[in-house]
């Protein structure tokens, strides 16, 4: 699948046409920063460049190298990640941040297999790693390369089946230098000219090539899997409520999802209930506020929330326990399923 110089068509277009972006050199021939395509990869994971970006720089702000990171606490960067989601991300990068320095001199892996050892790093990450930030060798398959790629070769092929043709593809392709200018130039190629919905041909480097360049049935690529219905899960969602408008969080080190975070007492919706002794409290006031749904990326969620409104002045705080005030929600690194629950809890206090 090598008919043309599909390599140096694109890297040749990226030098002159390349986003900047905060992980990225200013200019092309500077050096890449490892440190910053490392956290930029953790965080692009399942989540969009612009909804990125400020978090990037947030943590580059407080943690500018990778010894930083490491040395701080997770509860701190558990806040700081705070609004992005998928909060496994956070704790993998800590966890792999640790051992890049506590075992690798805060050096970070420059080649795929180092790289896919470490936590919450993935065939695509350290792909993308390798590549982006070591000139790498490596196939790297993204939903920006994956589209260029379907439509310039009208692949008829769905899900893995496609990917692995993509690869294939690519593979044929890498350019024996510079395969970090030709991976970032599909992507922006994908991100900025060949996009879902909009597709720019006549601007774009690979139109004289391409299968489907001017015609209506580009935006049917890449073939569309079908996708198999999630499943709903159901639980109720308790905000104990003191006089002083303080609500109850319990730190979570029973499941995986939202570990070490704090969370409001729930039950039915994961593998152990996150519970309290209601018993503990002289409730005054019950009140059913009514559903919240939340999606998440194996199941959609409906959050029936109860709210207990108590008075116990005696009432003592166990070690996992902690209350947050109402303005102090934003910067407690409360996930973002529990903001959406508290929103609808203002609507009845
Ligand atoms: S020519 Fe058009 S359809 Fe083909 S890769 Fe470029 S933008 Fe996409």
């Amino acid at each position: 699948m090598q008919n043309f110089k599909l390599a140096e068509i694109v890297i040749n277009w990226y030098k002159k046409n390349f986003r900047n972006l905060p992980w990225r050199p200013y200019d092309f021939k500077q050096k890449v920063n490892p440190y910053f395509v490392f956290l930029s990869e953790f965080m692009l994971q399942q989540t969009m460049v612009k909804t990125v970006i400020p978090y990037f720089l947030k943590f580059i702000d407080k943690y500018p190298k990778i010894n930083i990171l490491a040395n701080a606490k997770l509860d701190e960067v558990l806040t700081m990640w705070s609004g992005l989601g998928y909060y496994r991300r956070a704790t993998n990068l800590y966890l792999s941040s640790n051992i890049i320095h506590n075992e690798l001199s805060n050096v970070i892996p420059n080649d795929y297999a180092s790289l896919i050892k470490l936590p919450g790093i993935g065939d695509y990450t350290a792909a993308a790693i390798a590549a982006i930030a070591f000139d790498k060798e490596t196939v790297v398959v993204d939903g920006n390369i994956e589209r260029v790629i379907s439509r310039l070769y009208k692949i008829e092929s769905k899900g893995n089946f496609l990917k692995k043709e993509v690869k294939q593809i690519l593979l044929a392709n890498i350019p024996n230098k510079q395969n970090s200018l030709f991976v970032q130039g599909l992507m922006d190629i994908g991100a900025t000219i060949c996009m879902p919905k909009i597709v720019n041909c006549k601007i774009c480097p690979l139109e004289k090539r391409c299968e489907v360049s001017f015609s209506n049935h580009a935006i049917d690529y890449p073939k569309k899997a079908v996708k198999k219905r999630k499943v709903i899960r159901f639980g109720d969602f308790y905000c104990l409520l003191n006089s002083k408008k303080e609500i109850l969080f319990l730190k979570n080190e029973k499941n995986k999802l939202f570990n070490n975070m704090y969370i409001l007492p729930s039950k039915g919706w994961q593998k152990k209930d996150d519970i309290i002794d209601f018993n503990l409290f002289y409730r005054k006031q019950k009140i059913n506020c009514g559903i919240v749904k939340h999606s998440f990326s194996h199941f959609d969620l409906e959050a029936n929330i109860i709210i207990y409104k108590f008075g116990n002045k005696n009432f003592e705080l166990k070690s996992k326990q902690k209350f947050i005030k109402f303005n102090a929600l934003n910067s407690s690194g409360i996930p973002t399923l529990y903001h959406k629950i508290i929103s609808k809890i203002l609507k009845y206090i």
